[in-house]
């Protein structure tokens, strides 16, 4: 099959779970390009994978717009976006099929598509939902979609389902599960945690950037309640979430946790860290499009407990439905903490379990051919209907992976 040249287009150069996405991706497409609103990391992040990037002139600020703002707080930047769409439009003839990796990146896409009669694709990695987007930016964004996608690929049922509930046109969507390779030779935890100066006993870990949403202060409270238990905070606020940043730091003070809870900031060995803590927990209190994480650990065997919201029902194995707690509610953590440190769950064969389903349905190699497959699809087909290139998972779930 000739590779399709594909313009990707990113509105923020800050390395989030969607930007690690676009940065598996958009390599396996030779000759493709990625057009940012502004320069950050990703810039030569991609460069360094080997993708031309195009970096705009007018869209510097556009990720300071919050997403759950009302449209008026866009006006003064109406000239600077028509600047963005001129600029894609223009560059857009030059590739195959325009591919919006962001939601801001789609607005302005979808504009740019239609004058430059380029297929228009929107890999949607949010939930579509009033927890996440203001009432008219979600109709905005469906409007749209519906009008100008070609295609619309979500990294779980979860997205899809959000999408379609707000109007979305199920035909458009395609769900295609994010794919990770993870190269995590296992090592004894003492190992570990001596070369990674972590301390020795009970220990949880965080692995999220810290934001509201992703719920660091639910854990944080739990730990007050779990006197031997040790908690590594890893990730940091990457969009602006510092307030919330402090107020974490002030909560720790406050429950004299400073002894017993570590903030280690942004890391980039990951997969060292989750084999070397007892237990990830992953605390979301809005529903998770995906979860990066949730996959990571289960790659490396690690216990995993999970909030029950958004894509976690899907991703964790069958078995593991019991270590998947309510969104927000500390005491069904503390309980959850304390199974797995009793022993009742994380079974040998079952964190096997685990991480053979993480490596069947999640797999770099399996996401990239589904993405070519509906990028051809789209380049091809002037009709929209769902190529439904990947259904990932079953969906009967029982019980426990742990
Ligand atoms: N991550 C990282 N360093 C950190 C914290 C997180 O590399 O300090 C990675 C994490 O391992 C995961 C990604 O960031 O691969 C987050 O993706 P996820 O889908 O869990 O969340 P998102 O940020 O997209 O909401």
């Amino acid at each position: 099959m000739t590779p399709r040249k594909v313009l990707f287009v990113n509105h923020t150069s800050t390395v989030s779970g969607a930007e690690m996405v676009l940065l598996d991706v958009a390599p396996a497409f030779a000759g493709s390009a990625a057009f940012l609103f502004e320069q950050g990391a990703l810039n030569q992040q991609l460069e360094q994978r080997g993708v031309r990037v195009f970096s705009s002139r007018f869209g510097a600020g556009f990720s300071r717009l919050k997403r759950d703002s009302r449209a008026i707080s866009a006006v003064p930047m109406a000239g600077r976006m028509i600047g963005v769409v001129a600029e894609l439009a223009h560059l857009a003839r030059e590739y195959d099929v325009i591919y919006a990796n962001s939601q801001k990146a789609f607005t302005l896409a979808s504009l740019a598509a239609g004058i430059a009669r380029r297929p228009l694709i929107w890999h949607l990695h949010d939930i579509l939902d009033k927890t996440h987007f203001a009432a008219k930016q979600r109709q905005l964004q469906v409007y749209l979609a519906n009008r100008n996608a070609r295609a619309v690929i979500t990294p779980s049922l979860a997205v899809e389902q959000a999408f379609v509930a707000e109007g979305g046109n199920p035909e458009l969507a395609n769900v295609i599960p994010n794919g990770l390779d993870l190269d995590a030779d296992p090592i004894p935890k003492t190992i570990l945690r001596r070369q990674l100066d972590l301390p020795s006993g009970p220990l949880i870990g965080v692995f999220s950037r810290i934001a509201p949403w992703k719920g660091q202060h639910v854990v944080i409270r739990a730990l007050a309640n779990l006197t031997n238990v040790r908690c590594i905070i890893v990730g940091s606020p990457l969009f602006g979430e510092d307030d919330y940043a402090n107020s974490l730091k002030i909560l720790v003070a406050r429950l004299g946790l400073q002894d017993r809870v570590h903030f280690l900031g942004q890391r980039s060995d990951i997969p060292q860290l989750m084999q070397a803590v007892d237990i990830v927990v992953h605390p979301s209190v809005s529903p998770e499009p995906f979860g990066r994480t949730l996959v990571e650990a289960m790659l490396v065997r690690s216990p995993l407990i999970a909030t029950d919201a958004g894509a976690a029902r899907e991703i964790l194995a069958p078995d593991a439905v019991n270590m998947l707690v309510p969104p927000g509610d500390t005491a069904a953590l503390v309980n959850a903490i304390r199974q797995v440190f009793s022993g009742a769950a994380g079974l040998p064969s079952q964190l096997d379990a685990a991480q053979t389903r993480a490596k069947d349905f999640y797999g770099l190699a399996k996401m990239r051919a589904a993405i070519a497959r509906v990028v051809e699809h789209a380049v091809n087909n002037k009709n929209r209907t769902s190529l439904q290139a990947h259904q990932p998972t079953n969906t009967s779930f029982a019980s426990t992976v742990l």
